[in-house]
């Protein structure tokens, strides 16, 4: 028999499935609190369950262990970046940063990325798989216990399109705001997708109070197609009309993240361009100079670029900040240091 994925059932689910094992419905409460309020790493550490019935936990489901196969700490703010090990070998990236307020930890969906957007190395590989919800909560769950510091922000901006892993990553985000676990509040939540259109609309029927970051880039479909090949699918147009619904039926501030790429898509009057569609949108800019892919041909944009482009969408009523590059001796965009895992791994001959 298969062992069941304990860490994906949601508090009914778990009490269903122990249940069915034979389990009093109060073991439901213990388990799920060592599970997801002290995020316990073995059965073994469940100190007020006997021997007996933690072997029976043992023989009926897995605890997918996140392993931390590299660990790099900024030396310039502290920054952590992990790569993780899954059950079936998958690499992981998740970044941990540290603000005034506190941590933020930035988790993969997905490993690698079926999107293609030209200047990612997330996809570069191709898509592997989607994540499951205990395999997106591992990655908090283990950066909690190693760091000894509660994670208190959650984006979902590392590698791979939440949105087209939408029911698992609806569980996970279930899972971690559950009072009975970490309790982290959906304000405190911010979702990344590239552009997915119908699946916006599918998140606005959730209600739910997160921060949704749209993946912009571009002001024009000529400009965002060449970089992001979802929009051949949704063009511009119709993924603004989604993010002013969006922002209208949840009075909620849509965040567009827009890389600043040399040549690309930094010139004044792309600023212009992007100010007047944005017109009359509840919604902030966040200007990213790019991070430079080894694999990739763009360059980020230089200092003067990003200062007049801010100037113009700041002329224009724009809300807009540059975003501060956190991290930047560690490579942490995400990708990257799956990436080069891979080829050294590949180098070694442990991979074909
Ligand atoms: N797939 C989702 C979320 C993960 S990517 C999305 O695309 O939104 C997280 C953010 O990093 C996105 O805004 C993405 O466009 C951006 N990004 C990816 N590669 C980048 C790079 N080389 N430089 C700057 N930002 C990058
Ligand atoms: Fe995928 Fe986002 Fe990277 Fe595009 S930017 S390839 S959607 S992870």
């Amino acid at each position: 028999m298969e062992k069941k994925d304990i860490l994906s059932f949601n508090y009914d689910e778990l009490g269903a499935s122990l249940g069915e094992l034979g389990l009093p419905r109060y073991r439901t409460a213990q388990v799920y609190d060592w599970l997801h309020k002290k995020c316990v790493s073995s059965f073994d550490e469940m100190t007020n369950l006997s021997r007996d019935l933690r072997a029976k936990l043992n023989e009926n489901y897995v605890l997918f262990p996140c392993h931390i196969e590299k660990k790099l700490v900024s030396c310039y703010d502290g920054t952590v970046k992990y790569l993780f090990r899954v059950m079936d070998g998958e690499y992981l990236e998740c970044v941990v940063m540290k603000y005034k307020y506190g941590r933020t930890i930035c988790i993969s969906t997905q490993v690698g990325c079926k999107m293609g957007c030209a200047f990612c190395a997330s996809g570069i590989g191709g898509f592997r798989r989607n994540l499951a919800p205990s395999e997106m909560l591992g990655q908090i769950y283990t950066a909690q216990r190693d760091l000894g510091e509660r994670i208190s922000r959650i984006v979902l901006m590392g590698m791979g399109e939440p949105l087209d892993n939408f029911d698992n990553v609806m569980k996970f985000l279930q899972l971690v705001s559950d009072e009975r676990g970490l309790n982290i509040g959906m304000r405190h939540i911010s979702l990344s997708t590239s552009g997915i259109v119908p699946r916006i609309y599918d998140l606005l029927e959730r209600d739910l109070q997160l921060t949704l970051s749209v993946s912009l880039h571009a002001p024009n479909d000529e400009i965002r197609s060449a970089i992001m090949p979802v929009n051949k699918s949704w063009n511009v147009e119709e993924l603004l009309t989604a993010c002013r619904t969006y922002a209208e039926k949840t009075s909620r501030r849509i965040s567009f993240e827009y890389a600043m790429m040399k040549d690309v898509n930094d010139t004044p009057a792309c600023a212009e361009e992007l100010a007047a569609r944005l017109k009359g949108l509840l919604c902030h800019v966040n200007l990213i100079p790019a991070n430079e892919v080894a694999e990739k041909p763009h360059a980020r944009s230089s200092d003067e670029s990003i200062r007049r482009f801010c100037a113009v969408l700041e002329r224009n009523g724009v809300a807009v900040t540059v975003r501060r590059t956190l991290g930047s001796d560690i490579n942490a965009s995400c990708g990257q240091l799956r990436r080069k895992q891979l080829t050294e791994d590949q180098e070694r001959g442990d991979r074909p």
